[in-house]
């Protein structure tokens, strides 16, 4: 078989990959396009997830005519704290005259909206590349699936398998946290109001989905083993613990939890391949940047490839062109949560009383407010 792009992976970035280079019925799609998932079509339904979406990001999906606005919550403030010391800061989006910060949506809703009109000729499910070999004019992929072997040839061969095992092309930080994702019922209406409350064990966010929340509660791994082995009621407890009384939980669902590192690659491309989405960067989720950064990561590969026509997309110059135009984004993103992470995440009281000025400066210094504002609204760069 033989096809123009070869996506591996059709998570989120991968699916938004392929609409954006997919084209529509005033501007077919230049490239042939085949996308292909080690996964069975749909199996994202079974992922605990719900993702923070930035308000780019929504403009984003709307282009992709992938924005799922009846399964999104806005969030119109965030309230960020510190358990056990002082300073607290709000963002609020009516000081940025925009309808909502960002959206809470869960992992499976944003897949079933990307999914939807993929025709089903570009997809390749439960299939796995076992090699990949190139040349100066193309890359070949051996792939196994339900059919057996198959080999497809490719100009280029792009990887959006998600979180990347290691290997020497990765630079691994391992954070020695889980997040415990959830959701949670309050006795309250949350008013879509986020909350982002930072502990000495890790960030604990209360993300507005629905009528409760979303929970990514961060914890060193042996908590983690804990908190997952309490009953319902012992864990609202703990949750509770954290608020200090300023809010009440009445109701949880099932838990889950994630091994939290950064990973970054070092190269985002070699001959005819290129790598994006968690693959190319795996952050630590607070402040919610993985998946806003690997959708303005499909938004540009897909923006490059085509202002070069339907020339070769395997060439080495958009390729070289893209990674050029992704690295202040990715480096900026990775270094705003691994700082973030690394501020927050301990008791040492001298620093604690440093977080409290700094909360206390974002509450009262608005450019910086809004310098953190920006960057969760848009990322590292304004997008129209
Ligand atoms: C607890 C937690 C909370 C998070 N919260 C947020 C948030 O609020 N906001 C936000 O923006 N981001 C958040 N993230 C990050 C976000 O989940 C990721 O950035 C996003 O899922 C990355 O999408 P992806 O398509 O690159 O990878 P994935 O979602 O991992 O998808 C990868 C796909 O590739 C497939 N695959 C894997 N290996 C192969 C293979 N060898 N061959 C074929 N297919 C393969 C998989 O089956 C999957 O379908 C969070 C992450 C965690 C862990």
């Amino acid at each position: 078989m033989k096809t123009d792009i070869l996506i591996i992976g059709a998570g989120p970035v991968g699916m938004a990959l392929a609409r954006a280079l997919g084209g529509n019925r005033d501007a077919p799609s230049p490239f042939r396009i085949t996308l292909i998932d080690r996964q069975p079509h749909g199996a994202w339904v079974k992922d605990p997830r719900a993702l923070a979406l930035a308000h780019g990001s929504r403009q984003l999906l709307e282009r992709l005519d992938a924005w799922n606005a009846s399964a999104a919550t806005p969030i119109r403030t965030i309230h960020v704290s510190q358990r056990g010391g002082f300073g607290r800061t709000l963002i609020d989006a009516r000081d940025y005259a925009i309808p909502a910060l960002g959206y809470v949506l869960r992992y499976r809703d944003l897949a079933d909206a990307l999914d939807i009109g993929l025709v089903s000729e570009t997809l390749l499910s439960s299939s796995v590349v076992e090699t990949i070999e190139t040349c100066a004019t193309h890359a070949t992929a051996t792939i196994a699936g339900p059919n057996g072997k198959e080999r497809i040839t490719a100009k280029l061969v792009v990887h959006a398998e998600g979180t990347p095992a290691d290997d020497p092309n990765i630079t691994v930080r391992d954070y020695g946290q889980h997040a415990i994702v959830c959701e949670v019922t309050p006795d309250t209406p949350h008013s879509h109001q986020a909350w982002e409350r930072f502990t000495p064990d890790g960030p604990l966010a209360l993300l507005p989905l629905e009528k409760g929340y979303a929970v990514v509660f961060t914890v060193p791994p042996a908590k983690a083993r804990e908190i997952l082995a309490l009953d319902d009621a012992a864990f609202l407890a703990v949750l509770n613990r954290q608020f200090s009384g300023q809010l009440r939980l009445t109701a949880t669902g099932p838990r889950a939890s994630f091994p939290l590192a950064l990973r970054l690659r070092k190269q985002l491309t070699e001959p005819r391949q290129v790598w994006l989405g968690n693959t190319a960067q795996t952050l630590h989720p607070v402040s919610g940047q993985g998946f806003n950064l690997g959708l303005r990561d499909a938004w540009e590969l897909a923006e490059t490839l085509l202002a070069h026509g339907g020339d070769d997309p395997g060439h080495t110059e958009p390729l070289a062109a893209y990674a050029r135009r992704r690295q202040t984004d990715r480096l900026g993103s990775a270094a705003f949560t691994h700082g973030i992470v690394h501020l927050f995440s301990n008791d040492i009281p001298p620093l604690n009383a440093v977080r409290g000025l700094g909360l206390l400066a974002l509450d009262l210094v608005p450019p910086l407010r809004h310098f953190i504002a920006r960057r969760m609204i848009w990322g590292a760069r304004a997008w129209p």
